[in-house]
């Protein structure tokens, strides 16, 4: 069943880079991953999504934002709007980062106005989600994940759904060192499958990829490349193409 979902192998760079050195990692993650059945996307900062753009324009390798925000235009200073990205043609958005959330305010309702705004640019959003340390220990991970779901996703059509990406990102994961097991990975994302299957339908959840993100590197990542995990969301190793090419390889 899992093959009818191509696996992705993202990059999300966050607060990294200035415009060449982003260009030169593209580039070099491009000709690294070549000949890769897995679908690779790379998520710049706005200062160089649109040189990476250029640059790696027509190539293997897909690029999308980090963020963006729910209005498509208006008095919002600092903000850069859907449309604005879609302009440059970039093909996915990441929302509901969880350092978005803890760090800049974004709660379910701003997610949720977020994932219509992406729809309506025609972006493709990679929707996170996760539970914190403890929500965990609480035994609260699996309604934690069914409320996120629930609040994001609601008023999206199921032809809108098909094309949605979900990555499970515990926040004790990110950015620690400290993965979660391959196991607990698949339990999370079989339960997010779960979810979209009431929340939309049984064929929609077979269609929409499920990814885990939190520190995978390129040590582990192939303990990801398990039934119902399709693909990895990489921050901190996604900064060096060998390392993330080496992921791109193993999941
Ligand atoms: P990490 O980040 O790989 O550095 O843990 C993952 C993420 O935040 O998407």
């Amino acid at each position: 069943l899992d093959d009818v979902r191509r696996k992705i192998v993202a990059g999300n760079w966050k607060m990294h880079k200035n415009v060449d050195e982003a260009v030169e990692l593209a580039e070099d993650i491009v000709s690294d991953t070549n000949g890769t059945l897995n679908e690779v996307v790379v998520f710049p900062p706005f200062t160089a999504l649109e040189s990476v753009a250029e640059a790696i324009d027509g190539k293997h390798v897909g690029y999308g934002a980090q963020d963006l925000h729910w209005e498509d235009e208006g008095a919002y200073t600092g903000a850069v709007s859907g449309k604005m990205i879609a302009d440059i043609c970039a093909e996915y958005v990441l929302i509901g980062h969880s350092e978005r959330r803890t760090m800049f305010g974004d709660n379910e309702v701003a997610v949720a106005k977020k994932m219509r705004a992406a729809y309506r640019n025609g972006l493709k959003p990679m929707l996170c989600v996760g539970e914190n340390a403890q929500e965990r220990a609480e035994g609260k991970t699996s309604r934690k994940i069914s409320m996120q779901l629930k609040s994001a996703l609601k008023g999206i059509t199921p032809d809108e759904a098909e094309v949605l990406v979900v990555a499970y990102e515990p926040l004790w994961a990110i950015g620690s060192g400290q993965a979660a097991t391959a196991k607990d990975a698949q339990e999370v994302c079989l339960l997010i499958r779960n979810k979209l299957e009431k929340l939309f339908s049984a064929d929609i959840a077979r269609k929409v990829r499920v990814l885990y993100g939190g520190s995978v590197n390129a040590k582990n990542a192939a303990d990801f490349a398990i039934s119902g995990i399709d693909g990895v969301l990489v921050g901190g190793a996604s900064l060096d193409a060998q390392a993330f090419s080496a992921i791109a390889r193993s999941i």
